[in-house]
């Protein structure tokens, strides 16, 4: 469903595929709406740490060189421009979570779409990307998610990071892989951490995703007592 994630520590820039179990033969999860979360992905059967839950390419995937002047936005709306209508509707289905538009457009939705969903893909900040399944994962903090992911470029690997040979503005594809990190109880809800990097009191830390991402955390990490402030 949202994010602007970026870069947890499991993301794979530049070093090896982690060698993955293979893929959970048919998905033990299903994306069901819940009240309050919009639409979430849900255990339908029970499901080991170490699964393998799915890959998939993005909708749409930005990489930005040093070279690059434009801002953010200028670029999600050129690659939206062109996208073929699947993917062009797939994205716009996505949840925005942001303050309503008063006359949206598909450029304003694609563009709360883009800030709610996407996912930082290196440690740069300089590759992301929107998917249609992962941006229905939940939010949960550190210490209360389940799922981890990794970014694997097309080329493995070096694709990017090495000497600056990532291609002048071509977007590499790839695709994000999800697994579990523990076991999973029938009917849990699959849930990753936007931001694992954050290292803030549980009442900054649930403000700062009330405003990036417009929802209040319930996770069980926010229900713990808090630590220091
Ligand atoms: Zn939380």
């Amino acid at each position: 469903m949202e994010l602007d994630t970026c870069a947890p520590s499991t993301t794979s820039t530049g070093a090896h595929t982690p060698s993955l179990p293979p893929l959970a033969p048919l998905h033990p999860f299903t994306v069901t709406a819940l009240p309050g979360k919009g639409l979430a992905l849900l255990a339908t059967s029970f499901i080991p740490t170490g699964t393998h839950l799915f890959s998939e390419s993005p909708l749409l995937l930005l990489t930005s060189s040093s070279s690059h002047a434009l801002p953010q936005s200028t670029r999600v709306l050129a690659g939206f421009s062109l996208l073929p209508p699947a993917p062009r509707a797939a994205l716009l289905a996505l949840c925005s979570n942001l303050p309503l538009i008063p006359v949206p457009t598909d450029e304003s939705t694609a563009l709360a779409v883009w800030k709610a969903n996407n996912f930082c893909l290196d440690s740069e900040g300089t590759v992301n990307g929107v998917f249609a399944l992962a941006a229905r994962l939940n939010h949960a903090c550190v210490g209360g998610e389940n799922c981890r992911w990794v970014w694997v470029a097309d080329g493995e690997g070096e694709g990017k990071g090495e000497d600056g040979g990532e291609g002048e503005g071509e977007a590499e594809r790839g695709q994000i892989q999800f697994w579990t990190d523990r076991d999973i109880a029938v009917g849990e809800e699959l849930t990753h951490c936007y931001r694992p990097d954050w290292r803030m009191g549980t009442v900054n830390r649930r403000a700062a995703l009330s405003e990036e991402y417009g929802f209040d955390c319930g996770c069980t990490t926010c229900e713990e007592p808090e630590v220091d402030d």
